[in-house]
């Protein structure tokens, strides 16, 4: 008789829950300073589980290459200098692309970068979206920066590979974007992995928090 019921109420509760979740796109945003390895965690992910990866930095690259983009020099100047192109702009690609892919799973790397990403967001997206968790990936200046430097080395081909405007992306970091992690650690949203290790090794500490 006891297993009759059980039988019966795993179903249920699994279409509740479906139910209550087909409504909301379903999110973890990815953060960690540059060179962290947000991009290549990401990709493993997508592999693995079968997410949506948007990068933020990504979609305003691009943003920025189309031709007659009414934005493309606001972004460049702020990638440039490592600061940070308002909330408006990168939170209107993020919707869109989440929108056009169709699907409802998303990874969102590099956002939100400070407060003001992080008030735009949840005034335009806070009622979409079910937030699983932050995915912070913790990693030394040191080898962030050495990590960028040889990538722009390896011809990465972008316009902040480089010692001058690292050190400004370290800044904005530590000042705008380190306080939006304590702000979700405080709602006990953070997951934080020790990203100094080889991508494969980080990646095995990645895959207990998607299964
Ligand atoms: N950027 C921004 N808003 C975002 C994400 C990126 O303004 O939400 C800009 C910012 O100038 C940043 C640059 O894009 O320094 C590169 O971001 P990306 O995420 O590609 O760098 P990563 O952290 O991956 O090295
Ligand atoms: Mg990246």
């Amino acid at each position: 008789m006891k297993t009759c019921k059980f039988m019966f109420i795993r179903p249920v509760l699994r279409a509740l829950q479906t139910l209550t979740m087909s409504d909301k796109y379903n999110i973890a945003f990815v953060l960690g300073g540059p060179g962290a390895g947000k991009g290549t965690q990401c990709s493993k992910i997508v592999e693995e589980f079968g997410y949506v990866h948007l990068s933020a930095g990504d979609l305003l690259r691009e943003e920025r290459a189309k031709l007659g983009s009414e934005f493309g020099e606001l972004i460049e100047g702020h990638i440039k200098n490592g600061t940070i192109v308002p909330v408006e702009i990168t939170c209107s690609l993020l919707e869109r692309a989440m929108k056009d892919s169709k699907k409802n799973e998303f990874l969102i790397d590099g956002f939100p970068r400070n407060q003001d990403n992080l008030e735009g967001w949840n005034k335009q997206m806070g009622d979409k979206v079910n937030l699983k968790f932050v995915l912070f990936f913790e990693c030394p200046l040191n080898v962030c920066t050495q990590r960028c430097l040889d990538r722009g080395a390896a011809g990465s081909g972008r316009a902040d590979d480089n010692m001058e405007s690292l050190k400004k992306r370290f800044n904005t970091y530590m000042t705008a974007t380190m306080p939006i992690i304590e702000h979700y650690e405080s709602l006990d949203l953070v997951r934080k992995i020790d990203a100094t290790q080889s991508p494969d090794e980080v990646f095995e500490e990645v895959k207990k928090l998607f299964t």
